[in-house]
């Protein structure tokens, strides 16, 4: 077969947004010019502050709302196309449920909506239903609220999932736990949006972070690529590992500091100088030379926090 009649788009792309703008009716820029491509077996941390425009991309990506410019496709085709959405699990960031159902019957219910459900007994044990199964929706906590809403959103053995803020109001353990449920789905083939506001969940569960603010993106890679970004590593050789922050109480003044090779910022807290360098040996080298009652010295390696603090400013 001559090869022009190959498929164009990469087959591996499993959602896109492309050069989105979304504005709402009362004049709020939610988007600006974001794209974003998902792919198959790949668990995506879209992260940013209130208001950054997390839901709106995945309200986007569901075909609930339609975007002001720019193109939204999910398994080829439109959002709103039935059979994409049969395809797709969603769990919304304000998820509500019948108060008066058991969970057993909700979990059914949707199991009936979709042509190939996952069984009843893996999505029990998937979400953590166990104890909960014959309670009324109503008559649960938030963070039981969050787990029956995460078995309907697997309900339907979905190859694309979609999750909005999911592990909010939940204890360390269920977090855990959902966690190592997302992981097994990205490992069977499975593709995750996930929002987060936890800097901790985008760095311990994500393949890639997505940091959006204001609408606009603001960088993405691995969690090790955010932090080196963010963090004033942009020659290229630098790697997140050679990126340290550096506390120490010194007589050398805050300019000084920042002239030394390597260093990307530095700061003065009360008799604290904080500074972050891409040279650390070589950096304490020269302050200790230029130093010697340089004491109190601290070396440490950025926190995705510091990371994402620095970026979304
Ligand atoms: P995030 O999920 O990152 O907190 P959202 O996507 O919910 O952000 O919101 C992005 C911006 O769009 C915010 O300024 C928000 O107030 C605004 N917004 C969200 N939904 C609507 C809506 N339905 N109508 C008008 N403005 C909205
Ligand atoms: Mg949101």
């Amino acid at each position: 077969m001559p090869a022009i009649l190959e498929p164009p788009i990469a087959t591996d792309a499993v959602a896109s947004l492309t050069s989105i703008t979304k504005r709402y009716a009362n004049g709020v820029l939610a988007l600006d010019d974001l794209s974003l491509t998902l792919r198959r077996g790949e668990i995506v941390a879209l992260l940013g502050p209130n208001g950054a425009g997390k839901s709106t991309a995945v309200k986007l990506l569901m075909g609930l709302s339609a975007p002001t410019a720019g193109n939204v496709r999910i398994f080829g085709a439109d959002p709103r196309n039935t059979d994409a959405r049969l395809r797709t699990g969603v769990m919304l960031q304000v998820g509500r449920a019948p108060e008066m159902l058991r969970v057993r019957e909700q979990v059914e219910i949707f199991r009936g909506y979709y042509p190939k459900p996952m069984p009843y007994a893996d999505l029990v044990k998937a979400a953590g239903l166990e104890e909960i199964e014959a309670r009324f929706f109503g008559q649960l906590s938030g963070g039981q609220k969050q787990r029956m809403l995460f078995a309907l959103a697997l309900a339907g053995d979905p190859d694309l999932i979609f999750l909005d803020e999911p592990t909010v109001g939940l204890d360390i353990e269920a977090r855990r736990a959902m966690w190592t449920t997302i992981r097994a789905l990205a490992a069977r083939g499975k593709t995750v949006l996930l929002t987060t506001h936890y800097l901790e969940e985008a760095d311990a569960l994500a393949h890639r972070i997505v940091v959006i603010n204001k609408g606009k993106l603001v960088c993405s890679g691995t969690p090790a690529e955010v932090k080196s970004i963010s963090l004033g590593a942009t020659g290229g050789t630098a790697t997140s590992s050679t990126i340290k922050i550096i506390r120490c109480v010194t007589a050398l003044p805050v300019q000084n500091i920042r002239t030394i090779p390597g260093v990307t910022q530095a700061g003065l807290t009360d008799t604290l100088t904080t500074l972050t360098t891409t040279r650390p040996e070589a950096t304490l080298r020269e302050m200790l030379a230029l130093d010697p009652t340089l004491h109190a010295l601290e070396v440490q390696s950025p926190a995705l926090e510091d990371a994402f603090l620095a970026l979304t400013k």
